[in-house]
C-alpha cells in the first residue's frame, strides 16, 4: 500500500507568529482526526527547527522547500542535506517548477539535490511538471518522462524507496485552473508507468505520487478519487486552516 500523502508548501509566506500558530492548528487537528493521510508542511527554512520541535511529528511530518546540490562549503545562502538532517529534517521539495524557472535548476542538479536527500535519508518530494506550451503542443508526456529519467537515472536502485513524486503542470500552479481529474489521472498513471519501466515494478507500486496544481477544499475529492492519485502537494490553499484541513479528510 502506498502512503496517502497531503504536503503544503507555503514558499515565501507567513511571518514567524503566523507560522507557528498556523502549525499548531493544523498539528492539533490532525491529533483529533487521526489516522488519516500523512502530512507533511513545507515552512520557509527559518522557521524549520521552531516547527520540528513545535508539532508531533506522529500527525505533522516537516520538509524544507530545497535542499543544496553539494556536500558543504562555500555556496552562499545555501542549506545542506547534512544539516538539514542534523536537525532531524526527513522531507524535502526538490525541483519545484518556481526553482526551475527563477533559480534556473536544469535536471543535472536537481539530480545532485536528490543524491544529496538520499546520502541524509531524507525522502524527497520531487516535483515534476510540464509547461503551457508544452500541453499545447502535447508534449507533456514526452516532457515529464525526461524530467523523471534524467533526474533518477543516477540514483542508487535502494534509495529510490524513499522517493515521493508530485506532479504539478505548471499553468495549473498558482493559476486557479486546475488539471482535469481524467487529465490528472492520465498523466499520473504515465508516470507510474515510466516508473515501471525504468526502475522496476516495485519502485512503480510504492511511489506515492502527488498532484499539485491549484488544488483546493472544493477539488480534492474528486482529483484524490483518481486510482493513481495518492495525494496533493497544496500552495496556495494550505495557508488556510478551513481549507487545508478539508483537503487533508478528501484524501482517503
Ligand atoms: P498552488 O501551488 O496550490 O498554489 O497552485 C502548488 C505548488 O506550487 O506546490
Amino acid at each position: 500500500m502506498r502512503d496517502k500523502i497531503v504536503a503544503g508548501n507555503w514558499k515565501m509566506n507567513l511571518n514567524f507568529e503566523d507560522a507557528i500558530q498556523l502549525a499548531t492548528n493544523i498539528n492539533a487537528w490532525v491529533a483529533d482526526n487521526h489516522p488519516i493521510a500523512q502530512v507533511i508542511i513545507a515552512p520557509s527554512s527559518i522557521y524549520l527547527q521552531t516547527l520540528l520541535e513545535g508539532v508531533d511529528e506522529q500527525y505533522v511530518k516537516i520538509a524544507s522547500q530545497d535542499i543544496a546540490a553539494h556536500e558543504k562549503g562555500a555556496y552562499t545562502g545555501d542549506v545542506s542535506a547534512e544539516q538539514l538532517d542534523s536537525i532531524g529534517l526527513d522531507f524535502a521539495i526538490i525541483g519545484h517548477s518556481e526553482r526551475r524557472e527563477y533559480q534556473f535548476e536544469t535536471d543535472e542538479i536537481i539530480a545532485a539535490k536528490l543524491k544529496q536527500a538520499f546520502k541524509y535519508q531524507i525522502s524527497p518530494i520531487f516535483c515534476v511538471g510540464e509547461k503551457l506550451e508544452e500541453r499545447e503542443s502535447e508534449k507533456h508526456f514526452e516532457v515529464v518522462k525526461s524530467q523523471i529519467v534524467n533526474a533518477l537515472k543516477s540514483q542508487k536502485a535502494e534509495d529510490l524507496s524513499r522517493l515521493i513524486i508530485a506532479y504539478e503542470p505548471v499553468w495549473a500552479i498558482g493559476t486557479g485552473k486546475t488539471a482535469s481529474p481524467e487529465q490528472a489521472q492520465e498523466i499520473h498513471a504515465f508516470i507510474r508507468k515510466v516508473l515501471n519501466d525504468e526502475f522496476g515494478t516495485d519502485v512503480a507500486n510504492n511511489t506515492s505520487i502527488l498532484y499539485g496544481g491549484s488544488v483546493n477544499a472544493q477539488n480534492a475529492n474528486q482529483i484524490f478519487a483518481q486510482p493513481d492519485i495518492d495525494g496533493g502537494l497544496v500552495g496556495g490553499a494550505s495557508l488556510k486552516y478551513e481549507d487545508f484541513t478539508q483537503i487533508i479528510s478528501a484524501c482517503k
